[in-house]
Formats: structure tokens, C-alpha cells, sequence
């Protein structure tokens, strides 16, 4: 590298929470930082999700069982996950790769990956507001919650196995009574369920916000509406070929979310990342309503409750790029909610959608691009980007400025086996 840590200039591709994230480690850590987006920070993936810091979900999406399961719901045209068919090799094959990583030690691999990089997560989400980053944040805690009891004990297992595995968080088990005395909100129908204590909420929309204000106080450079096409060595550096002209940068950091795809494609690193749509509705609320995030198990949706609205989240469906919201999929969120939360009625709620982004082991890609000294990048957090936001950050800092490797990014890596 031909300039020192603090001296160099990185070029953060992609202001959603994992760029502008980077971003703000980076600075902290006395680089100089550009922000590009060909649209508007914040506004992609990381504006309507549900907000979750959940460490409790670090087993990976790939489980034993998990086909057995899609398939059950693949019939069932108002279930969780959909899968359009498409005669689409890459995506067959990264089907058949998904159901290789289903064995119980890659499914332990990939949770005690998950759960490492995590594990500073809760404190890190604090270091964003010591610093001054200004957000909305509750540490009430994830109730997941179930219509029976076979659910509620199922859950109960599965955290219970991610505790032997390294979760470090409190768990309580709870009957239908003393679930509904921790959550009010819930309605009779609720058997029971599992509180992971320590787990905590944001409205992602603020917490993009007060990045891209701490970054613009720190003296980064926010750009808005530049896309990247390309990029080549320079010898020591790299030019980016933009919408707006060049860029020339130091480092880079690829954290452009899905379409990270096409960017690596260009650098000669093919990477299996596939596009799984997801659904949220925001409902206003005034007053009531629940005060805990909330996990509704058969029907695997989400509730998060921020100042003055509701937010129901869910849906996997892999159906590529496409971002159009199916009232079908949307009904089936709200109906849902209706069926654990007393009293609950989403009719004037917002829709939205968004693309997660999925490698078959359903673990990040976050080091080195191979073939592409200087260039990095962070990407495919599934469900869980705003939960590894800060983490993804910390452990990539070292390895742009100082090309020191953490030992959370091993299993990481860009050329890992996919399975
Ligand atoms: C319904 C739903 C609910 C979710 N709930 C949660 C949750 O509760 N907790 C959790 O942890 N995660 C959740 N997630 C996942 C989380 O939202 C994502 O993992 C996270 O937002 C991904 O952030 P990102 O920065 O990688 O991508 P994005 O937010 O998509 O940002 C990528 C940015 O890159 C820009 N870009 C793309 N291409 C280029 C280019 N060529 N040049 C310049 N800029 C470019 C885009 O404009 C965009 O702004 C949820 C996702 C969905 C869909």
C-alpha cells in the first residue's frame, strides 16, 4: 500500500446501514472516507426492515430440516416463503448448494460463525451513540411467540442449542399466562413462548439518518446519486468509473447490498449471492399496542414496535430483482398479526419491500475481493443487516488500513467453499 492507515482514502460503494457503517469505523479509525450511491443513502434494504439486534438468530438460515419444511410451505400460497420457478441455472444451482449446507455441522459452523461476529454487537450499538450518533433504540427485549405448544418447545430447543453453541443472552421460557403478563398486547390465542431478554430494536430509518449526520459532521463525503460501474488498478490505487466521472481511491468497500453481485462480476469474483424479497407493513399507532419486539412463530412474522407506529415484517421469496409488493403476501402479514395481537387491525398500514441478500451457507461475504488487492467488500447478511452492521464494520477496519486480519472474518471469506 502506498500511503499510510490515516492518511488513506477509502471509497465506501453503497450507503446503506453496512457502507455507511464502514464508513463511520473507518473514520473513526483516521481515514478519509467517501460515500458513493447511485440512489439515496439509507434508502434501499435498510429503510423498511424490522430494526431487529437479535444475536439470538445467528443459526444460520440452512438448518436441518428447513427443505422438509419449504417444501410443506411451498403449497401454501399465503406461508412465509415462496419460491417463483425460474429456468435459471445459477439459481438452481445455488438451490442445491442452499440444501448442501443443511447438514448439522455445517449448520454449527455457520452458527458459531454468526455468533462470533456478533459478539460484540450490543456494545457496538452502544459505541454508536457514545460517540453522539442520534438514534431511536429500545432494549426491551424479542419475545418470540407461538399458537402451541409444539412451537414454543421448538424454539425453546433451538435457542437452547445456540446457548451450547456460545449465545451469550438470558433466556426465559414462558407459559401463555406469564407471556401475556410480560406482553399484554398478546391476544388468548398465544400458548407461549421463549423471551430473549437482551435482544433490542431500532427504527432503521433513524439510525441511517444519524449515521449519514455523524459522517457529515466528521468530514465525510456524502455523495448521492453516482453510480458505480466499474473499477481498475492504477497502481497503488483504484479509479472508479461512475455515472458522474472518475473517483479515484486508495481502498474500496463493495457494500452496495445485492447489486454487490455485478460489481464483483466486473473484478472477476463470481460469488453466488441471490436476492431474497421481503415484505414490511408500518402501521401509525396511538398509544397500546405491543411494547416488545416480537416474534410470531408459525407464521415467522415480525413486529416492531417504534415511536408511533407498528412495523410488521416477513417473507422470503426468491423471485430475483424484482422489488413489485404482492397484496397477497402483504394480507397474510397483517392477517397473521391479527391472529396474536389482541384487538389488532393493520388496514392502514404502509407496505413496503426489500431485497435481502443470500449466499447458500446464508452467511456474510465480508474480507478481501481475490484477484483485487485493495478492494473489499461486506455483504449478504440476509436477515440479520442491521444486527451485523456494526460488528461487519469493526472487524473490516483492520483488514482496509492496517491489512490485519480478525479472526471473525475466517469463515467469511470470499473464496470459501459454498458448499
Ligand atoms: C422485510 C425485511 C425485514 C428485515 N428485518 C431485519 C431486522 O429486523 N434486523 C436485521 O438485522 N436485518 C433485517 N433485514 C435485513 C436488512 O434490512 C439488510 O440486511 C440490510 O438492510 C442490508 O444493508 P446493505 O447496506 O447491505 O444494503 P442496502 O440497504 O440495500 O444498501 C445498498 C446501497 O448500495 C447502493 N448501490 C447499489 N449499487 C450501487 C452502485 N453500483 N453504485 C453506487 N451505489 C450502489 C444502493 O443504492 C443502496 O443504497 C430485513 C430485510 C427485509 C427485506
Amino acid at each position: 500500500m502506498s500511503t499510510t492507515a490515516s492518511a488513506a482514502h477509502v471509497v465506501v460503494v453503497g450507503g446503506g446501514v453496512i457502507g455507511l457503517s464502514c464508513a463511520f469505523s473507518l473514520r473513526q479509525a483516521g481515514a478519509e472516507v467517501t460515500v458513493l450511491d447511485r440512489g439515496v443513502c439509507g434508502q434501499a434494504t435498510s429503510l423498511g426492515n424490522g430494526g431487529w439486534i437479535t444475536p439470538s438468530l445467528s443459526a444460520p438460515l440452512a438448518a436441518p430440516g428447513v427443505i422438509r419444511q419449504a417444501l410443506r410451505w411451498m403449497l401454501d400460497p399465503k406461508s412465509p416463503l415462496l419460491v417463483r420457478p425460474r429456468l435459471d441455472r445459477a439459481f438452481l444451482a445455488w438451490l442445491l448448494r442452499f440444501a448442501r449446507n443443511t447438514t448439522p455441522a455445517r449448520y454449527e459452523a455457520g452458527a458459531r460463525a454468526v455468533l462470533a461476529l456478533n459478539e460484540p454487537t450490543l456494545r457496538l450499538f452502544d459505541a454508536f451513540r457514545d460517540a453522539g450518533v442520534d438514534f431511536e433504540m429500545h432494549e426491551s427485549g424479542l419475545v418470540f411467540v407461538a399458537l402451541d405448544d409444539a412451537h414454543v418447545a421448538e424454539e425453546w430447543e433451538l435457542l437452547s442449542q445456540l446457548a451450547t453453541l456460545g449465545y451469550p443472552g438470558r433466556l426465559e421460557l414462558l407459559d401463555s399466562r406469564a407471556a401475556r403478563v410480560l406482553e399484554p398486547a398478546l391476544s388468548g390465542a398465544v400458548a407461549g413462548g421463549v423471551y430473549a431478554g437482551e435482544e433490542r430494536h431500532v427504527q432503521p430509518q433513524t439510525l441511517t439518518a444519524g449515521l449519514l449526520r455523524w459522517l457529515g459532521e466528521a468530514g465525510v463525503e456524502i455523495r448521492d446519486g453516482v453510480s458505480v460501474e466499474g473499477m481498475s488498478a492504477t497502481g497503488g490505487g483504484w479509479r472508479l468509473r461512475t455515472s458522474t466521472g472518475p473517483v479515484d481511491a486508495d481502498r474500496v468497500v463493495v457494500a452496495a447490498g445485492i447489486w454487490s453481485r455485478g460489481l464483483l462480476e466486473g473484478l472477476g469474483a463470481r460469488v453466488p449471492l441471490e436476492a431474497a424479497k421481503g415484505y414490511s407493513v408500518t402501521v401509525p399507532m396511538r398509544g397500546g399496542g405491543p411494547r416488545h419486539a416480537l416474534m410470531l412463530q408459525e407464521a415467522k412474522v415480525g413486529v416492531s414496535p417504534f415511536h408511533g407506529s407498528l412495523r410488521l415484517s416477513g417473507t422470503l421469496e426468491f423471485a430475483g430483482e424484482d422489488l413489485r409488493l404482492d397484496p397477497r403476501r402483504i394480507a397474510a402479514i397483517v392477517e397473521a398479526a391479527g391472529r396474536y395481537l389482541e384487538g389488532f387491525s393493520g388496514n392502514e398500514g404502509t407496505p413496503w419491500a426489500g431485497l435481502r441478500q443470500l449466499l447458500p451457507d446464508a452467511l456474510p461475504i465480508i474480507g478481501r475481493v481475490p484477484g483485487a488487492p485493495g478492494v473489499f467488500v461486506a455483504t449478504g447478511h440476509g436477515m440479520l443487516g442491521i444486527t451485523l452492521a456494526p460488528a461487519t464494520a469493526d472487524a473490516l477496519t483492520p483488514l482496509v488500513l492496517e491489512d490485519r486480519m480478525v479472526a471473525a472474518l475466517e469463515p467469511l471469506a470470499v473464496d470459501r467453499r459454498y458448499a
